[in-house]
């Protein structure tokens, strides 16, 4: 038995030692990946439950590694924040996407809008403002064509701030979005006091639906919820049809998930938007 303890010990610590050496290698790799250019931004169509007309795109970003692939953001997202990378790196991802919008302007190619996922960190920073005030007049976009998602717990970390920094947002002419609804803070208080257009209902909520009767509930309440206080929602996940003419039938206007399309390079999207527009 002490024998196995030791094997199971001698398993885990060469586990961890290889969690800590990715850790170190993608740490290593994240402070120099902006000036190395292995970023990219994958854009996600966000649609009209009734026509499936293009809405807006949510933009997702990406870290191409030279040995490793395609990173997801779950794995380094976390790992920039702890850094402080996330600053810079967040500032990247609003320039190069109102970049990406201005191209497709002047392609001729509609989309009407830009959803942005901000963190934390960026969000502690009146810097922000400049940021996304210089991003929109460098590229030329309308400060109406962004919208910023941010999450509950980040606005309600610090409510006397963020009720500036949203106002101040706001004040710019850009949307601003609570991503992951429903899974956050636990009042409600604050839909009242932030100058908030949209809710984004949480992947765990539309799924299962609409077999799942609980999940139906939450869905159909934050939807009448919504309506009442004027905020537009988007379903996030949707990955079925069941699943779309249930929220469709709720009144929910937007929808975005698998179902629609995956999150596409700039490229794919391109073409996506010229089989949207013959
Ligand atoms: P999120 O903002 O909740 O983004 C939605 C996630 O759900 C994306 O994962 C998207 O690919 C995935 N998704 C979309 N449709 C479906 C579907 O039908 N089914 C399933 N199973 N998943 C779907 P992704 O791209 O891996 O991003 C994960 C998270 O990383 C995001 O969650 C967001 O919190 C964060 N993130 C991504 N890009 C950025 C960024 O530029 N800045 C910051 N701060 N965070 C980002
Ligand atoms: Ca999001
Ligand atoms: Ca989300
Ligand atoms: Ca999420």
């Amino acid at each position: 038995a002490k024998e196995a303890g030791k094997n199971t010990y001698q398993f885990f610590a060469a586990e961890m030692n290889a969690q800590a050496i990715e850790r170190l290698q993608l740490e290593s790799g994240l402070r120099q990946a902006l000036e190395r250019g292995e970023f990219e931004l994958h854009f996600q169509p966000i649609v009209a439950a009734e026509t499936h007309r293009l809405e807006a795109l949510e933009v997702l970003l990406r870290w191409r590694h030279p040995e490793l692939g395609l990173v997801p953001p779950v794995r380094f997202i976390p790992l920039a924040e702890e850094t402080g990378l996330i600053r810079p790196i967040g500032d990247w991802v609003i320039r190069q996407a109102c970049r990406q919008l201005a191209d497709w302007d002047c392609l001729g190619l509609h989309v009407p809008r830009l959803a942005i996922n901000l963190s934390a960190r960026q969000f502690e920073q009146q810097a922000l403002i400049v940021q996304v005030a210089g991003a929109l007049a460098e590229a030329g976009i309308a400060a109406g064509r962004l919208e910023l998602e941010m999450t509950e717990s980040m606005v309600m970390q610090n409510p006397c701030e963020a009720v500036s920094l949203l106002g101040e947002l706001k004040a710019l002419g850009v949307r601003l979005s609570i991503d992951d609804f429903g899974t956050g803070y636990s009042s409600l208080s604050y839909l009242k006091r932030f100058p908030l257009d949209t809710l984004k209902i949480d992947r765990s909520f539309i799924e299962g639906l609409p077999g799942d009767g609980d999940n139906a509930a939450i869905a159909e309440a934050i939807l009448a919820m919504a309506r009442k206080l004027s905020f537009s929602v988007v379903a996030e996940g949707v990955e079925t049809e069941a699943q779309a003419a249930f929220l469709s039938a709720k009144g929910c206007q937007l929808l975005q998930g698998y179902l629609f399309s995956r999150p596409l390079p700039a490229g794919e999207l391109t073409a996506w938007l010229r089989r949207q527009t013959p």
